[in-house]
């Protein structure tokens, strides 16, 4: 969202200079097997990722490239480490945009060779710096992985290719540290203007992964900071996916999709809550639909806590209440809540 930063577009999707938030994620299939990687894109479309990354390894990866490239419609980001000839084949072969780091390929004339060849297909390429594998000079400069340090490297990889006149350029500077991300990414804000992919790297598995990204992506948009975000966990990357999304949606960031509040329960729940509310959470999550869907579980305090919700049910006894903008429109057995929740949404 950050209006300062330079636009780059990765395929149809606009990163930087105001552009909307992005969404993006990894697959975690073998990239060498095109068709399962297509099919799990597939599914983290369908949740709302905007853009989506593969490892290649190898050549064989790069050319599955080529025919996941043919078959999905989001863009296609192509994560290369060390190898710069896999880098030309998957820019020749549709990538939307290359992740590499200039510094790891192997000299200028390689460097010059990619940013040429991304340039000619208008492809961005993304320096994503990594606390885990930041170069020993810096390092030791530094004294460890600093955020200072995390700059220092991204502005030597910058570098690099503002020397080949190439600077569609994103950055990314990762850490597992919550606090050393935050401050490498304000650093990166103040003094250089590509837009910045922000992540918490090996953030853990969902329930600490969740909260760490929340906590590291979340202060840093809530400054107006960071063009595109990628929840890293260990876990179904189809749960990243819905992590950034929610991360979105608590700082209002999206306009669109469905936003479901839900109450704790307490004593006065009478029926069985929980797992209804996971049932809704599951079937609106991929909803194009701009409204609020309370899930709640008493009608003592359910319709009038989410009295701006557009719809939503309240437990009674047994049974649930449907309400709609706080008001109650009709009763149906608990059973039937969820069904006939989902059914007054989709006529929304
Ligand atoms: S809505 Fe009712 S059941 Fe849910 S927390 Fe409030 S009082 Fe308790």
């Amino acid at each position: 969202m950050a209006d300062n930063t330079r636009q780059v577009r990765v395929g149809g999707v606009p990163v930087g200079g105001g552009a909307p938030v992005s969404v993006q994620s990894m697959t975690n299939t073998d990239t060498r097997d095109a068709a399962a990687t297509t099919e799990q894109i597939q599914r983290l479309q369908q949740v709302g990722c905007d853009i989506v990354r593969v490892a290649v390894p190898d050549e064989a990866a790069a050319d599955a490239v080529g025919k996941i490239r043919q078959k999905i419609s989001i863009p296609l980001v192509a994560d290369i480490h060390f190898d710069y000839r896999l880098a030309l084949m998957c820019i020749e072969n549709g990538a939307d945009k290359i992740r590499i780091n200039p510094g790891n390929i192997g000299g200028a004339d390689r460097v010059r060779e990619v940013a040429d060849m991304a340039g000619k297909y208008r492809v961005p390429i993304r320096i994503g710096v990594n606390a885990g594998s930041l170069e020993k000079d810096i390092l030791k400069k530094h004294g460890g992985p600093t955020a200072a340090a995390l700059l220092e490297s991204a502005r030597t990889h910058a570098k690099m290719l503002e020397d080949c006149d190439f600077y569609d350029i994103v950055l990314s500077l990762k850490a597992s540290d919550v606090p050393t991300m935050i401050d490498a990414y304000r650093l990166a804000s103040q003094t250089m203007a590509y837009p910045l992919h922000l992540g918490v790297t090996e953030a853990g598995t969902y329930e600490a992964g969740v909260i760490k990204s929340a906590v590291g992506i979340g202060t840093l948009l809530a400054e107006g900071i960071g063009d595109t975000i990628r929840v890293s966990l260990t876990d179904d990357p189809v749960r990243e996916v819905d992590a950034a999304i929610e991360i979105l949606n608590a700082l209002a960031f999206r306009k669109s999709g469905v936003t479901m509040v839900s109450c704790p329960t307490c004593g006065r729940c009478q029926i069985d809550m929980i797992p209804i509310a996971k049932e809704v959470y599951r079937l609106t999550r991929g909803m194009d639909k701009a409204i609020k869907v309370a899930v709640m579980g008493c009608a003592v305090n359910g319709p009038g806590e989410a009295s701006d919700a557009d719809i939503g049910i309240a437990g009674g006894n047994g049974e649930g209440l449907l309400f709609k903008k706080g008001q109650i429109v009709a009763k149906v057995a608990e059973s039937e809540i969820v069904a006939a929740l989902i059914r007054e949404i989709e006529e929304m």
